[in-house]
């Protein structure tokens, strides 16, 4: 969803708060697995332009150990801020100018740049989007279907959480067999 932050931006110290539903991502990213849904507050801070809040859903990973897919529901505490100078507004066709206490532009680092690019559209701003890069930082970098997974047999391939294979305990060769 794209909010037009126009109105905000012309008013100084102004806060909205918004209910956030985003039910596509999940069609353009195959790693979101439900909605994203919670509650964010807009705030023109005049140095900068604040975006807080909390957010949940869930992520399609696959498990490190049995490498089964599965779903891992997340929650993301939000706390962003942007440069207000990049999204000024146009006010009858001409740019309103960024406030004097605006955050300079050269005091931004390039990360944050990048993400700004990607998400602002003039007075346009894409939550999917803000929020789509922030839950997939949400990934663990072991994810695992569950604490005792108990994983795959490493001689045949057997998926323990579903039962036990032929190789049973010492009856398997010390190393595995080369193909
Ligand atoms: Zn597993
Ligand atoms: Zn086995």
């Amino acid at each position: 969803m794209k909010y037009d932050i126009t109105e905000l931006l012309l008013h100084p110290g102004r806060r909205i708060k918004i209910d956030v539903r985003e039910d596509d991502l999940r069609n353009l990213d195959p790693n979101i697995a439900a909605p994203i849904t919670g509650q964010l507050t807009f705030q023109n801070a005049v140095e900068a332009f604040l975006v807080t809040g909390k957010v949940k859903t869930a992520l399609r990973l696959d498990c490190a150990r049995c490498l089964e897919p599965f779903a891992l529901p997340v929650e993301v505490e939000v706390d962003e801020q942007f440069p207000i100078h990049l999204i000024q507004p146009q006010k009858g066709g001409k740019p309103v100018p960024a406030p004097k206490e605006a955050v300079p532009e050269d005091d931004w680092d390039e990360d944050l740049m990048d993400l700004a690019d990607n998400i602002l559209d003039g007075p346009l701003f894409d939550v999917g989007e803000l929020l789509r890069q922030l839950v997939l930082l949400e990934a663990p970098l072991q994810p695992l279907c569950q604490e005792s997974c108990r994983g795959l047999c490493p001689f045949c391939g057997c998926n323990f959480n579903n039962g036990q294979c032929e190789c049973k305990g010492g009856n398997h060769p010390p190393t595995p067999p080369l193909c």
